[in-house]
C-alpha cells in the first residue's frame, strides 16, 4: 500500500531519542526550549509554546484568549474535527464560515459578508479560526484586515502548514493574528510522534499559555498574589491541565526541524509533478495562490461528484492509500445537535462530495508516484 503520508524517521532522529532517554530529564529538560526556539526561529515569531498535541495547543490558545462561556468562535467546516472542539472545551459556542472552492480554505469573502451580519444582529465572534488547508495559507492579508476592523482576536489552525509562506512571510509569524498552531503528528509536516506548538508575537499571551499547559501553576513570583512561602513555593492561579510535551518527543522534533526546509521542497517539487502528470485527467487540481508557498500537507485532487467513491474504491483495490479530509465538521452528529444542517455551508459540502487525497510524502518515489497517477487514469477511464 502506498499511503497518503508518513513520517520520515532517520538515524540521526533516533539517536537524539536515545540520548535524551539516558540523560537527567525524560520531560521538562533542555530538550523542550531547544524545540520551543526552532519552531519560532522557522516561524519568524518571538515566542513558542510546545505541548503535547495541536489540539491541546489549540485549547490553551483559546484559554489564553479568554474564550469562555457566552463567546462566539468561527472556524471553518473543512477541518479535522478539533479546530471547532476547543471553542465548546472552553464552553463558547462555534460556527463556521464557509470555503473558497479552489483552495478550500475559510472564504474571506464570505466572513466578510457573515460579519456584516453578525454586527448589525450585535454578536461579533471573539474569536476567527483560519485553517491552513492542505498547507496552503488562508488569505490572511483579507482575514487579518476583518479581524482588526471588527476587533477579533485570530488564532490561525496551521497544522499543516509549518514551513509553509504567505507573501513572503512564514507561516506563524503572526503577523495577521494573535497565535498560530502547528501540529507534529506523523502524517504532519516533521513530527514529534504525538506533539504541536503554538508561537506568538505577545509576551503575555505566551505566558498564558505555558500556565494553561501545566495546571495553571506557577514559580513566577511576579504572577503571585501575595507574598511566596519560601523556595519550595509555586501558585496556581488560573485552571489548567498537563498538556506538556516529553523532551524525548522534543529531542525528535529538534532533529527533524533540521530537516523541515528540505521536507517542504520535496512535497512542492511532488505536488509539481502531480500538477504536470494530471493535467489532462478530467479532475480538478488544487488552486495554488501565487502569494503561497504551500507546505503541501495534502493534495486533494476533485473528481465527478457521482464518481468519487468509485473512483476511491478503484485506488484503494490497487494499493493506492487515498483517504478524504475533511467530513464538513457542521454535519458530524455531535455538531447537529446544536441545530447544524446539510446545505449550511454549500461550497464546503460541495467540496466534501468530490475530495480525495492521494499519496504525498517526503520519501514518495517517483516510481510511486507513477503508479498512483496510472492507477487514477485507469479510475477515471
Ligand atoms: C492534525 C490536525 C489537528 C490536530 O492535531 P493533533 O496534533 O493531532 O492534535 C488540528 N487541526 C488540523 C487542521 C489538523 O490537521
Amino acid at each position: 500500500m502506498i499511503p497518503y503520508g508518513r513520517q520520515d524517521i532517520r538515524p540521526e532522529d533516533i539517536e537524539a531519542v536515545v540520548e535524551t532517554l539516558q540523560s537527567d530529564y525524560l520531560t521538562q529538560g533542555p530538550k523542550i526550549p531547544e524545540f520551543e526556539a526552532a519552531v519560532a526561529k522557522a516561524a519568524g515569531a518571538p515566542h513558542c509554546v510546545a505541548a503535547n498535541s495541536a489540539t491541546s495547543a489549540l485549547h490553551i490558545a483559546c484559554r489564553a484568549l479568554d474564550l469562555g462561556p457566552g463567546d462566539l468562535m468561527w472556524t471553518s467546516p473543512i477541518t479535522f474535527v478539533a479546530s471547532a472542539n476547543v471553542g465548546h472545551l472552553c464552553g463558547a459556542d462555534v460556527d463556521f464560515v464557509d470555503i473558497e472552492p479552489g483552495t478550500f480554505n475559510l472564504s474571506a469573502t464570505a466572513l466578510a459578508d457573515k460579519l456584516a451580519q453578525a454586527k448589525k444582529a450585535g454578536r461579533l465572534p471573539k474569536i476567527i479560526m483560519p485553517v491552513h488547508m492542505c498547507g496552503q495559507s488562508a488569505d490572511m492579508d483579507a482575514i487579518g484586515s476583518l479581524a482588526r476592523e471588527f476587533g477579533i482576536s485570530v488564532i490561525e489552525d496551521a497544522s499543516h502548514a509549518i514551513g509553509g509562506r504567505f507573501g513572503n512571510r512564514p507561516v506563524g509569524d503572526c503577523q495577521h493574528s494573535d497565535i498560530t498552531v502547528f501540529s507534529f503528528h506523523p502524517v504532519k509536516i516533521v513530527t514529534t510522534a504525538e506533539g504541536g506548538a503554538a508561537t506568538t508575537q505577545d509576551p503575555r499571551l505566551a505566558q498564558r499559555m505555558e500556565l494553561f499547559r501545566s495546571h495553571g501553576v506557577t514559580r513566577d513570583e511576579t504572577l503571585y498574589e501575595g507574598a511566596s512561602h519560601g523556595p519550595w513555593y509555586y501558585q496556581q492561579v488560573e485552571l489548567g491541565l498537563n498538556y506538556r510535551m516529553t523532551d524525548l518527543q522534543a529531542a525528535l522534533g529538534v532533529a527533524q526541524m533540521a530537516r523541515l526546509d528540505e521536507y517542504v521542497a520535496r512535497r512542492n517539487a511532488l505536488a509539481d509533478r502531480y500538477d504536470r502528470l494530471l493535467g489532462d485527467l478530467p479532475l480538478d487540481r488544487p488552486e495554488r495562490l501565487d502569494r503561497a508557498y504551500s507546505a503541501f500537507h495534502l493534495y486533494v485532487i476533485r473528481v465527478d461528484g457521482a464518481r468519487r467513491r468509485q473512483v476511491f474504491d478503484h485506488l484503494r483495490a490497487n494499493g493506492i492509500g487515498a483517504n478524504v479530509h475533511y467530513i464538513p465538521v457542521h454535519t458530524q452528529p455531535y455538531w447537529r445537535r446544536f441545530g447544524f444542517d446539510d446545505g449550511q455551508f454549500p461550497v464546503a459540502e460541495n467540496y466534501y462530495a468530490r475530495a480525495i487525497s492521494i499519496p504525498l510524502y517526503p520519501t514518495m518515489s517517483e516510481d510511486d508516484q507513477d503508479t498512483v497517477v496510472r492507477v487514477l487514469t485507469e479510475a477515471l477511464a
